[in-house]
């Protein structure tokens, strides 16, 4: 009998987080390494939100909350949804987790039986993958390449949607392509869903706040289909505190009810204190605090997109959203680095790494081989630095 589960066994590591430590572990070696591998904004908390988290602590919030989050914060939630979203939920449909990770943990055991297929359209973030799994589901992926900008036609959805179908899952923006669905876009993939209404369908809007050119059309604002649209997000990405751990889901009754049910024996409510904070932080009117930031990420994302695409061999599509580009290294394939023979993403990334002290993330992780991901959380300076390096690498590829 061995040690560990079959399901340990058979569940990866995050890929994303490995090539984060080995970059890290690089650096504390003294190496000057440009680290594009992180997924989280380098801004720090907005100073009302740490005023606020200071006051829960002052007031002694420390025990228990209730399982799916303080019924304040999940009003506030309901308020922020139909002010920013055009979505109408009402708290008892709110379940709040440790992240939006355990939001889709919860929603994966809460919604797949073994053999239930889960549409996931690739690129998607490696995380998803890993717990269609985990719940005896089977990922079933369709997938938009640079050609399509990273989106998935109404065509292919249709395609893959059948009887064994319970779920669609994707992230909008997206991780790891910065694509964002136009309305017109989702209004296509909206009519192949009103075919088949045994689909629930997920849309993850942790980036809704990182959007460039228009603000971000949320999937179950669309009246036909709300009532099975699970909406997913949270405050890691937009109020940059992905170690205060909020995430939360706005779901049928039921489909909350299930989560609320699955979180009580894994983990109960999440932090206290930052959920009084995020009282505070989800009533703000974010056109007051987000804009700002969102033009750093876009002139960023001006820097980064103008260096890559003089770049000989490296193909993007602009992102519109969240802080990552998604360049295409396919030309790279079956060339040679200092002696190193270049197959695949995993050997562009270990290269980048080793050879050019570039830290990115291979884009076999996010199920699109060919591509690697570049996040451009970074400063400028790191940014004119990772495009030099990228250039000294295709230019060294014989
Ligand atoms: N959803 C997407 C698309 C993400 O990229 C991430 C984090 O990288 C998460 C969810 C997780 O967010 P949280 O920190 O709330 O668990």
């Amino acid at each position: 009998m061995s040690l560990l589960s079959q399901r340990v066994n058979n569940l990866g590591e995050s890929k994303t987080l490995a090539m984060a430590r080995m970059t890290n572990e690089l650096k504390a070696q003294g190496v000057d390494v440009t680290n594009l591998t992180l997924g989280e904004p380098d801004f720090s908390p907005f100073d009302f939100f740490k005023e606020s988290a200071k006051k829960a602590i002052d007031e002694n919030y420390c025990r228990y909350s209730p399982v799916p989050g303080y019924p304040e914060l999940k009003e506030a939630i309901c308020e922020k949804l139909e002010r920013d979203n055009n979505l109408t939920y009402s708290p008892s449909q709110i379940v709040v987790s440790t992240g939006a990770k355990q939001s889709i943990a919860n929603l994966m055991l809460s919604l797949v039986n073994e053999g239930e297929e889960v549409v996931l359209p690739a690129p998607y973030w490696v995380t998803y993958y890993e717990l269609i799994q985990f719940a005896q589901g089977t990922p079933k992926v369709i997938f938009a390449g640079v050609d399509q900008d990273f989106k998935i036609t109404a065509a292919q959805l249709d395609e893959a949607i059948n009887e064994k179908t319970k779920a669609f899952l994707f992230s909008n923006p997206c991780n790891p392509t910065g694509a964002v669905y136009s309305r017109e876009e989702l209004e296509s993939l909206v009519t192949v869903f009103e075919k088949y209404p045994h689909v629930q369908i997920i849309s993850d809007e942790i980036y809704e706040h990182i959007v460039y050119d228009e603000s971000l059309v949320s999937l179950g604002s669309f009246d036909s289909i709300k009532d099975r649209v699970i909406t997913v997000n949270g405050l890691s990405k937009g109020f940059a505190v992905t170690g205060w751990r909020l995430g939360y889901i706005a779901a049928s009754d039921e489909v909350a009810k299930a989560c609320g049910k699955i979180q009580s024996q894994f983990t109960s409510g999440t932090n206290v204190i930052t959920q009084r904070a995020a009282i505070d932080a989800l009533k703000m009117d974010p056109t007051s605090i987000m804009p700002e930031r969102t033009q750093i990420f876009k002139k960023r994302r001006d820097l980064i997109c103008e260096g890559l695409s003089q770049i000989d061999g490296i193909e993007i599509s602009i992102p519109n959203g969240a802080f990552y580009v998604f360049p295409n290294i396919s030309s790279f394939f079956g060339k040679t680095v200092n002696g190193k023979k270049i197959e695949n993403s995993q050997d562009v990334s270990t290269v980048l790494l080793q050879d050019f002290h570039l830290g990115s993330t291979p884009g076999h992780a996010f199920g699109a081989e060919g591509y690697i991901r570049l996040s451009y959380a970074a400063s400028e300076q790191d940014l004119l630095q990772a495009i030099e390096k990228l250039r000294c690498f295709a230019q060294t590829c014989a």
